[in-house]
């Protein structure tokens, strides 16, 4: 029972292996529920090229099989989804999740949090493009049918009122679940800011808005005269679109990849929007109830391959406050790299691993406090900013590495980091981070080792 809670982390360093740690709950291919016996109609439905279809149409799942109880409680709007991994979306935005997978890291956060998913009311705010709908269409499978706060390109146009309607339906005792972000195609070939669509021979752009957007900014920036406030509703949604774009002109005029860039600036734009909605109208959520709000950016496929989500904030607020941060933010983390995603797909940032590995070893039952860390990575000195990294989580790592970072300690280094595994829990020491990246203290360290 102790090893249940009390194993260590044993890293190596091999990439393939760690992958291996954090993807294992991916299911592997041809063990997907599309391919089970008794729907030979639905496997070559999802095996061919129509991915609406085989998402969204209800008339094939009835036509195929009677409907089960889960089925009919969303009948017409879900029956399926295409969860093959794209590896497109892996290199354009490493650390994004499939659907499935971000199906589990939501459930696993929001238990760890107390929250009971049968009472939770999930609020989205994704862009009017159907492409968006099977995330919605996953997330009404977890916690039934989602409020609608979002507009074009993701806005959560809504509003205050929107906000505050939702929270009055939140049911007795329970709490809500608001997720939103701007959305980008990525497409067969890899190009991003479009995608293959149903039926049609040229996907266009996607996000359409955005990209419309992004043009606007993009003229503005070169001299144009900014759009007049609108005074119809005609064409208003477009209107704050690029008008909350626009402090975000130069950034996309200097991005190297324009198109990838363009999700993050609207991903801070709508984090703005959504920040001074929950000010305003957070403490319409009754009694405790909370509000998580998952803000990142959703990533479209071609029919056949799941679609993605980047998670970029994770927050929980209690009224209009935040009262715990589940993730660190995107606009703070460290810069990427882009070229180490390019060579190792599906590489992630160290705070991408640590975020990851926090989420996966609570839902797991770990206890961080009782959680003795140990590393096998490299002697060189390079390698020690992700050992930093750990002891922020778990204090500092047992080192059982040694050139190339190959676990030379053995098995007498296994058994005797075993031997300080913590037996009850304790408060650790604060500013960890800063002395752990003091290089005065490394040597120190490196001493009573
Ligand atoms: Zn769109």
């Amino acid at each position: 029972m102790r090893f249940s809670i009390a194993l260590p982390v044993l890293l190596a360093l091999v990439p393939s292996a760690t992958n291996a740690f954090f993807f294992q709950r991916t299911p592997p291919q041809g063990q997907q529920r599309v391919a089970a016996a008794g729907e030979p109609e639905l496997v070559t439905a999802m095996a061919g090229e129509k991915k609406a279809t085989t998402k969204l149409s209800a008339a094939t799942m009835t036509a195929t099989k009677p409907a089960t109880e889960k089925q009919r409680k969303f009948e017409g709007v879900y029956t399926g989804m295409d969860s093959k991994p794209f590896p497109n979306v892996e290199k354009a935005f490493p650390g994004a999740m499939m659907n499935s997978e971000l199906k589990e890291f939501i459930a696993d956060n929001l238990k760890a949090n107390n929250y009971n998913l049968k009472t939770t009311l999930v609020a989205t705010s994704l862009c009017c493009d159907e492409v968006n709908r099977p995330l919605e269409a996953e997330l009404s499978d977890m916690f039934n049918t989602n409020f609608n706060m979002g507009g074009l390109a993701g806005f959560p146009f809504g509003g205050a009122t929107s906000f505050g309607a939702m929270a009055a339906h939140i049911p007795d005792d329970g709490s809500c679940f608001v997720v939103y972000g701007p959305h980008v195609g990525v497409d067969s070939e890899g190009n991003v800011g479009t995608v293959e669509r149903r039926g049609r021979q040229n996907g266009g752009a996607c996000c359409g808005s955005a990209v419309a957007a992004s043009n606007y900014v993009a003229g503005v920036l070169a001299g144009d005269e900014k759009a007049a406030l609108p005074t119809s509703p005609l064409d208003a949604q477009q209107y704050f679109v690029g008008s909350m774009l626009l402090p975000h002109a130069k950034r996309l005029e200097r991005a190297s990849d324009k198109m990838v860039e363009l999700p993050f600036a609207l991903y801070d734009a709508q984090s703005e929007l959504m920040g001074r909605i929950l000010e305003q109208a957070g403490g319409a959520v009754a009694g405790n109830g909370k509000t998580a709000v998952l803000g990142g950016i959703q990533i479209n496929t071609p029919p056949g391959y799941s679609d993605y989500y980047l998670p970029l904030s994770f927050d929980i607020y209690s009224g209009g406050e935040v009262e715990k941060e589940l993730m660190k933010k995107g606009a703070g983390a460290p810069k990427k790299f882009p070229m180490a995603a390019e060579v190792y797909p599906g590489a992630l940032t160290n705070d991408e691993l640590t975020s990851k590995m926090r989420q996966t070893l609570k839902s797991k039952g770990y206890d961080e406090s009782t959680t003795l860390v140990a590393t096998s990575l490299c002697c060189d000195e390079v390698n020690r900013p992700l050992e930093t990294e750990l002891a922020d989580m778990f204090d500092t790592n047992f080192n059982m590495g040694g050139l190339a970072g190959f676990p030379f300690g053995g098995a007498t280094s296994f058994g005797a980091m075993a031997s300080h595994i913590p037996g009850k829990s304790y408060t650790r020491p604060p500013l960890r981070r800063t002395f752990a990246k003091n290089k005065v203290r490394s040597v120190i360290m490196v001493l009573i080792c």
